[in-house]
């Protein structure tokens, strides 16, 4: 699920396009959504403590 195609970087508050950030690698499957972030940093820091990011995405596209 995601709005239009897109879907916020919950580390930075950036929203992506999670097609294109898939080809560069930068989207993260989870069992609940894919997530997309804007670099590998950003990727990293969600992939080390996702639960602290997750609720943000809900509420974004739940908004
Ligand atoms: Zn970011």
């Amino acid at each position: 699920m995601t709005r239009d195609g897109k879907i916020l970087d919950p580390v930075c508050d950036m929203v992506v396009d999670v097609a294109e950030q898939r080809e560069q690698g930068l989207t993260l499957e989870r069992p609940e959504r894919e997530y997309a972030f804007c670099g590998p940093g950003c990727l990293e820091r969600f992939a080390k403590d996702p639960k602290r990011y997750i609720g943000k995405v809900e509420r974004w596209l739940a908004a």
